[in-house]
């Protein structure tokens, strides 16, 4: 057999394993509680109603959701998506278009793709959702990250890094931030931030990336977190969205609101990617748009998350090592949560597999490798039961190692 390890071309050979998706492996087909990924709880699709739709869908269109179509997604789609996000708040302009992609995951990698040149900076939350940060080192960019607390990113650190990355001759492209319900902490950036965020984007000439998974995700208020989107003025905010978690995730649909002349570049590289997203998702979710089905999943999945978020915060209390911290998640699916100094997380993950549950270590998530005794722990997918037990083990683990 050939070797193929001094064929691998340069840029592949610096891809690094996705952790997660290592970790999801291994506890594949085991009997592991898995807090791991960031699945949605399967009590929360929509199952019946997508079967319904789908039925329809080719009953109805089967002609053109079979067939292949347009780089940016089927037009009835797209508006669907404009009609979508504006009743939700998010400001859509003029000259924005909407790109259909395969995932958010995609659309994290065509905005790498159309965006950074190698040595390129780009300022993120220090923790930050680890696929992103992979995905931009590909392309080769490097990061300054900004640390924050229970009210996101600590915004006023961002000028003085600016001037110290501007004075070495760093050239810095754009923000990365999932501001609402944050991945992994679980924390929002509140509104004054989010005002000077975009007031820095505009002095210092920055584009934003606003990543917002789990916008709908709030749990303790029923107030909706504006936008970066809706209070940017000058067409600096690149807005992505995703149907993994307001419907399923299996349809692999996520979407860009941006201006056109960048959707444009995206389309290009698109072109080469995949051609298109799925034709048959695509009718499957402007349906069940149309029929309300993905509001009432938001609002399901949002019940089922509290209380699981509920759950997880008194069995943290009950049975994590003294000195443990954590946020408590305003939102999303995560939450993450640091044991007492000295103890290594990624050392101590394969007892926690051997002993029956897997998270994924907090360095992943940094991109200045800190976090070393952190963890991130999501609660929308075990059922109550194995969160408890999860949590249980992990903190049984811990005090072990801490011995
Ligand atoms: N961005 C963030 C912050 C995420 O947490 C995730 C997935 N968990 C994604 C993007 C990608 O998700 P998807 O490709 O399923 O839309």
């Amino acid at each position: 057999m050939i070797d193929y390890s001094s064929r691998i071309s340069y840029r592949s050979q610096s891809l690094r394993p996705s952790e997660i998706r290592e970790i999801l492996s291994l506890t594949e087909g085991k009997n592991i509680i898995s807090l791991a990924g960031g699945l949605p709880g399967p009590e929360v699709f929509p199952k019946q109603q997508l079967a319904d739709i789908a039925k329809r869908v080719l009953e109805d269109l089967g002609e053109e959701a079979l067939q292949y179509s347009p780089t940016l997604g089927v037009t009835p789609f797209r508006n669907a998506i404009m009609s979508f996000a504006s009743s939700k708040g998010i400001k859509v302009n003029e000259d924005d278009r909407v790109a259909v992609t395969t995932g958010s995951q995609e659309a994290i990698y065509l905005i790498g793709l159309s965006l950074i040149d190698p040595g390129d900076n780009i300022i993120v939350e220090a923790p930050t959702y680890l696929a992103a940060l992979n995905a931009f080192r590909f392309f080769g960019a490097n990061f300054i990250s900004i640390p924050l607390d229970e009210d996101g990113m600590k915004v006023e650190m961002i000028e003085n890094e600016i001037k110290k990355g501007i004075e070495s001759g760093k050239k810095i492209k754009a923000i990365y931030t999932v501001a609402t319900s944050h991945n992994p902490t679980g924390v929002i950036m509140n509104d004054e931030r989010r005002k000077h965020l975009i007031e820095i984007a505009n002095k210092y000439d920055l584009l934003i990336i606003e990543d917002d998974p789990y916008g709908f995700f709030v749990f303790d208020t029923d107030k909706r977190f504006t936008s970066l989107k809706t209070l940017d003025t000058e067409g600096r905010v690149i807005y992505m969205g995703t149907f993994s978690k307001i419907l399923a995730p299996g349809l692999r649909l996520g979407y860009m609101i941006a201006p056109r002349q960048f959707t444009r570049t995206v389309e290009l590289g698109k072109q080469i990617v995949d051609l298109h997203s799925s034709t048959l998702s695509q009718f499957i979710a402007m349906y069940a748009i149309k029929e309300g089905v993905v509001d009432e999943t938001i609002e399901n999945a949002r019940k089922v998350y509290r209380k699981k978020r509920d759950v997880l915060i008194e069995a943290l209390e009950e049975y994590m090592p003294k000195g443990s911290e954590w946020y408590k998640p305003k939102g999303g699916l995560f939450a993450f949560v640091y044991l007492p100094k000295g103890v290594d997380t990624t050392e101590m993950l394969p007892t926690a597999i051997n002993k029956g549950v897997a998270y994924v270590p907090g360095r992943n998530f940094f991109a200045d490798g800190s976090g070393g005794n952190a963890m991130r722990i999501n609660f929308s997918y075990p059922s109550i039961d194995k969160l408890r037990e999860g949590i249980k083990i992990i903190g049984e683990t811990a005090k072990e190692m801490m011995k």
